[in-house]
């Protein structure tokens, strides 16, 4: 009820980049012919979900949202995709993103900005970002076109969109979700990981998305978990970190009422609350802003004109005219952007200033955490510094948009479990998230804070 959306329609949002009714129809079909031969049901029988296009999909254009792989139709299916299906769910579509998962308000799409389904109150209709990466994915599910989708998250590009549009979503432990068939951007970085409407529904589709896979070798090789089957918002005998160093300069009123609001809810669902400190949260944004650009740079040289996707070839060009004319036409700017800076960072005279720097930090950033699990068992902070701003706001600014991810590229560099579930509204009716952290493979901890908010 709380949902104050002036209602769009629902390809005015362009969430999606091609429908595939046929696939979530066949899905469906599937369930009922099971249903009626009396078989057990499989745990996401016929349920019509999104796919971000980050994750290749048989048959069905797969593009990053960017230019340089229009028209590209894999021969092979992604790992998680292939593992939804399993599990009787069937695709209504690829969602639109961030291009390459660069960004955090999917305004970097070749395919154009999606829109969220949120308007502020009394703040006229200027259109709201839908965060980012994953901004077809929260748009989606956020105006109900779906009830579930595919998130992938680098640097917070599941938890950040979620917050933004008031649902769920949750990035698993590094190496619980196959990277296998999704278009890399980071590797040591990313994971895929659910979004939807509530901790339950993300538990269910985690399960299904989650396993070992001989063809990752960063998968790990673990049983995955029953999480739905013991979910519970019951917290007595857990300890929840509060991070003083996440109290950054500039952080609106709204946000940090938010933050002790939340530490109200987990105190009264049994929960000690302890005060910590994670002393290098400070260097996160700059590490990460140099490790994932450095790894960027390494993944995107596969696109040459000659493997995937398109090809420009000007009269009379050699095979180097091609690569470049192909690139520069190929990638967005934000890429671009991405790919000087991290072939910078990268190059022999500057790679121990930066980037070997950058490696320091992030082992730092993660002694700080596991130095946390001493005293506490789950991490308590905002999801993001603001809410949803407005389209365009800082599309011309790209450090104002980097500093977006400020909360959730620490737990990122450390590889561990986060999750972003509603928290309210602020004063203009928007959304906010608040964050859990959790140790390594516990995501049950987190889901069950999950809940105790929600
Ligand atoms: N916003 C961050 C970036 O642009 C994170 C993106 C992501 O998690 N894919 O790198």
């Amino acid at each position: 009820e709380a949902f104050n959306a002036r209602v769009v329609g629902a390809k005015a949002l362009n969430a999606f980049l091609v429908e595939t009714p046929d696939h979530a129809l066949t899905a469906a079909r599937a369930a009922d012919a099971a249903r009626a031969a009396g078989d057990a049901p499989k745990p996401l029988a016929g349920v019509p979900i999104g796919m971000k296009d980050l994750f290749c999909t048989a048959g069905v254009q797969t593009t990053a949202a960017s230019h340089i792989l229009e028209g590209f139709v894999p021969p092979y299916e992604s790992t998680v995709s292939q593992n939804l299906w399993d599990a009787g769910a069937g695709m209504l579509g690829k969602l639109n993103m961030d291009q390459f998962a660069m960004g955090s308000s999917n305004e970097t799409s070749y395919f154009g900005n999606v829109i969220s389904p949120w308007r502020r109150k009394d703040g006229g209709n200027a259109p709201l970002a839908p965060g980012g990466s994953s901004g077809g994915s929260s748009s989606a599910v956020a105006a109900r076109l779906c009830p579930g989708a595919t998130g992938t998250d680098t640097g917070g590009s599941i938890r950040q969109p979620a917050a933004f549009v008031g649902i769920s979503g949750i990035k698993p432990t590094y190496g619980r979700c196959s990277r296998w068939g999704t278009i890399a951007f980071a590797s040591s970085l990313d994971q895929a990981g659910p979004m939807a409407r509530d901790v339950t529904d993300c538990a269910i589709m985690l399960e299904a998305m989650s396993g070992f896979d001989a063809k990752d070798a960063t998968s790990l090789q673990l049983e995955v978990p029953r999480w739905e089957a013991h979910l519970s918002p019951d917290l007595k005998g857990k300890r929840v970190g509060v991070p003083k160093d996440y109290r950054v300069d500039g952080m609106p009123s709204e946000i940090e009422a938010l933050w002790q609001q939340g530490i109200d809810w987990l105190r009264d669902a049994g929960a000690e609350i302890v005060e910590v400190s994670l002393p290098h949260t400070k260097y996160a944004l700059p590490a990460y802003y140099i490790i994932a650009p450095a790894e960027a740079s390494s993944n995107l040289a596969r696109y040459d004109g000659v493997r995937y996707g398109l090809r420009d070839l000007p009269d009379g060009a050699n095979l180097q005219d091609m690569y470049a004319a192909t690139r520069a036409d190929g990638f967005g700017d934000e890429v671009k952007r991405r790919i000087l800076i991290g072939t910078y960072v990268l190059s022999a005279g500057f790679y121990d200033a930066y980037y070997t720097q950058a490696q320091k930090v992030r082992a730092l950033i993660a002694r700080d955490f596991e130095k946390a699990w001493e005293v506490c068992d789950v991490l308590l902070t905002p999801t993001a510094p603001s809410a949803a701003f407005a389209l365009g706001e800082k599309s011309s600014d790209p450090i104002a948009m980097y500093l977006n991810d400020v909360f959730t590229v620490p737990s990122s560099l450390a590889g561990l479990p986060a999750m972003s579930v509603p928290g309210g509204l602020d004063k203009d009716g928007l959304p906010l998230g608040l964050q859990i952290i959790g140790k390594p493979l516990d995501e049950q901890g987190v889901l069950n804070a999950g809940l105790a908010i929600e």
